[in-house]
């Protein structure tokens, strides 16, 4: 039969789930995260119960989804998978809860973005396995309540301060994900690239982990623009040299920063003298919305030390300002 074809959009999310590691044993770095849940899981396994609750939060591209379909599956029970913005009403959480088997994983991904009223009934349905429907309106309107199968529901969000707090304490095993690093990033790409058909050379898997942002996807999309440039300009073999080359043309510099995160610190650096400047105006000045701004873009400038945080907004650090290849202005305090 013909392929389906795919759409570019599609395709990434297709080649993600593919690279995705299948166990615990599988998944490269997130050692303390790893170390937890094992115990966890075999905890629940020993005692035949759901294991409890658990909420993965960290920027995108970490492993939430990832981790979560592989606690389901080394628990041994069913994987369900649902989203905050795609639960609009009490009924679609309902029908969901009320269909899993016992102990089954119900993965909800951007969780900070329930609806107050699904969120409601999530509460009982999380502290005691049981679900208080409101049945009719009005003088009519009455509650049922529905005993549930004890289950695990695994919340990720990538913004823990965003979850209300009844929310966040009903998570018994709350987990943050952190950046990878280099070297962690290394033993993905180079699983990744064998998975491929694209062996990848040290130097070469060195050179995308490294420019991979701490961030696994990245390294997985780098990768694969990498491949096409060793398939089409060289023997098929990912080498330093032609990773290099590949990605300092799609824009992504020594650091990792794409033009995103260039466009954010230079707007910094050329229009606000290095800052302070409030993240509405940055978002503003970007065009770009402020969530992505705060979960995309910031956290990994954070975590490099090119820009801080303060309560007067955000401001760039030395290491930015060498990085743009600027001086930093000089300022009275210094
Ligand atoms: P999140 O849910 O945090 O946004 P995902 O779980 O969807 O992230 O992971 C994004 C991609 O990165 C997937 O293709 C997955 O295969 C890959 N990935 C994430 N973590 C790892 C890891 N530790 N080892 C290998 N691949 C990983």
């Amino acid at each position: 039969t013909d392929p389906i074809p795919m759409t570019p959009q599609e395709q990434p999310e297709d080649a993600d789930r593919a690279l995705r590691p299948q166990t615990l044993e599988d998944f490269t770095g997130q050692a303390d995260a790893r170390a937890n849940l094992r115990v966890f899981i075999e905890s629940a396994r020993r005692r035949g119960e759901a294991m409890d609750h658990t909420l993965f939060y960290g920027p995108p591209g970490l492993g939430k989804t990832t981790l979560a379909q592989i606690v389901s599956r080394e628990l041994g029970v069913n994987f369900r998978m649902t989203s905050g913005p795609v639960l609009a009403k009490a009924g679609d959480l309902a029908a969901i809860l009320t269909n899993l088997d016992a102990r089954d994983v119900l993965f909800i991904d951007e969780i900070h973005r329930l609806n107050p009223v699904v969120e409601e009934i999530l509460y009982p349905a999380m502290e005691d396995f049981e679900l208080d429907l409101v049945i009719g309106e009005g003088p009519a309107a009455r509650t049922v309540r529905i005993d549930l199968q004890p289950f695990t529901l695994v919340g990720a969000t990538t913004r823990l301060g965003l979850l209300t707090t009844p929310l966040r304490d009903r998570f018994g095993i709350p987990t943050r994900l952190e950046f990878y690093t280099v070297d962690e990033l290394v033993k993905i790409v180079e699983r990744a690239a064998k998975m491929l058909g694209a062996p990848a050379t040290p130097g070469g898997a060195r050179e995308i982990a490294s420019r991979a942002r701490g961030t696994p996807r990245i390294a997985g999309r780098l990768l694969r623009r990498v491949v096409d440039f060793a398939i089409v300009e060289g023997d098929g073999t990912v080498t330093q040299e032609l990773a290099d080359r590949a990605l300092t043309r799609l824009s992504v510099d020594d650091l990792g920063l794409d033009g995103a995160d260039r466009r954010y610190l230079r707007l910094l650096a050329d229009n606000y003298g290095g800052g302070p400047v409030g993240v509405e105006t940055i978002a503003a000045a970007l065009s770009e919305a402020r969530d992505a701004i705060e979960e995309v873009i910031e956290p990994f400038l954070l975590q490099q030390g090119l820009i801080a945080r303060t309560p007067r907004g955000r401001m760039l650090a030395h290491k930015a300002w060498t990085h743009l290849g600027l001086a930093p202005p000089r300022r009275p305090d210094q």
